[in-house]
């Protein structure tokens, strides 16, 4: 099936007494036992409403089986820490998401676990790997400079060498790219973000081999970060309007990013979809839609990037992405506030740089508010 249907259909455990056509919201946290194998538990992650967006998630993300997490660094670092011992040494990307960054700087070496961050550049990673390395953790496209990284160089090294590969899959969602199918072992997303879509939920997902599940399931139950129905189920629900809502987010990214690009007082854009930027052939060989999130450089003496943000009268300066309505950020104050002067330099994040995720709007009103923000 494709994407737009899986969506709607995958994973629905239909209501056997009503024959209504959306799953119940299954509330209990104590089920029979007799005579079963398979008794839900909410911290066991295995109740019927978990199950029926990890089956949906399963279908989209051509995964054999997952869990659903309270929020997506539950899911991270359950899934982390579900694969590697003391001893051992993971790689990451410099550029991967905050929350991860700081989860390897303020909690690795309290469980032993070696780490170091490079490039995103697959080469890198690969010349980084030690023989202790059992995890590489990749993000693509990445936050706030939508790098792009080869996913599938990257699995094929670690493949047969008895390394485990980890994406973060969230700022394509699971319509806009499948690492799986590109040969790497584990996904995860913060569901915070497209998956939900409305920005008014938190949670997050790991995606696997069963294999692999079971393993992460056990530290999973050790540490309990589930999943509630009740927003499992606001989640199935969103997610049936995920297919429609990335490719509308994706497109009007495009026409805004086309917009900036032209714009005499903006610098570079970064968008994989833009031809010109860097990573755009690579994006183009690994992802079906190019998603909605962009950042691009203020080039303005006159205006700052938080003056800027103040003369928006519809897209609203807030944290978080992925929703349908437009967020825009500056990252030096917000994402990478905590980092040095000079390790934002270093990284690349000026104090002009501007993050924006983009809604399901008309793009003609989004453009018109940037245009009118750029030139008041
Ligand atoms: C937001 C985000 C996370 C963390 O998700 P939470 O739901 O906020 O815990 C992880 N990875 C990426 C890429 C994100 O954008």
């Amino acid at each position: 099936m494709q994407k737009a249907t899986q969506c709607v259909h995958a994973g629905t455990q239909l209501d056997p007494q009503t024959r209504g056509v959306n799953t119940p919201i299954y509330t209990s946290s104590s089920f029979e036992y007799l005579d079963r194998d398979d008794c839900p538990y909410p911290r066991a992650f295995n109740t019927p409403n978990q199950k029926a967006v990890v089956d949906k998630l399963c279908e989209l993300e051509g995964a054999e089986d997952g869990l659903l997490f309270s929020s997506g660094m539950a899911a991270v670092s359950t899934a982390t820490l579900g694969l590697v011992s003391p001893g051992d040494h993971v790689v990451m990307l410099d550029q991967l998401y905050g929350g991860t960054h700081a989860f390897a700087t303020e909690e690795f070496a309290r469980f032993g676990i070696d780490f170091c961050f490079v490039e995103t550049d697959a080469d890198a990673v690969i010349a980084a790997v030690t023989p202790k390395t059992r995890l590489i953790m990749i993000e693509s496209p990445t936050n706030p400079l939508l790098q792009i990284i080869d996913i599938r160089k990257v699995a094929d090294f670690a493949t047969g060498r008895g390394i485990t590969t980890l994406m973060d899959n969230t700022f394509a969602s699971p319509v806009g790219q499948n690492p799986l199918a590109l040969g790497i072992d584990v996904v995860v997303h913060s569901g915070t973000k497209y998956l939900g879509g409305h920005s008014d939920l938190c949670c997050g997902a790991v995606l696997s081999s069963r294999a692999i599940t079971e393993r992460i399931r056990a530290t999973a139950r050790n540490f309990g970060g589930s999943l509630n129905a009740i927003t499992c189920y606001l989640l199935e629900r969103s997610m049936k309007t995920l297919s429609l809502r990335f490719e509308r987010q994706s497109a009007n990214a495009l026409a805004v990013a086309q917009f900036l690009a032209a714009h005499p007082l903006v610098g570079p854009v970064n968008y994989p979809g833009l031809p010109e930027f860097s990573g755009h052939a690579l994006a183009r060989s690994q992802m079906s839609h190019f998603g909605a999130m962009m950042s691009f450089e203020l080039n303005c003496a006159s205006m700052t990037a938080s003056q800027f943000l103040r003369r928006l009268r519809l897209i609203t300066p807030a944290l978080s992405l992925g929703g349908i309505e437009s967020l825009i950020c500056c990252p030096a104050e917000t994402s990478h506030e905590r980092m040095s002067p000079q390790e934002r330099q270093r990284a690349g994040i000026t104090d002009s740089l501007v993050r924006l995720s983009v809604g399901i709007e008309d793009e003609r009103d989004l453009i018109d508010d940037l245009s009118q923000a750029l030139e008041s």
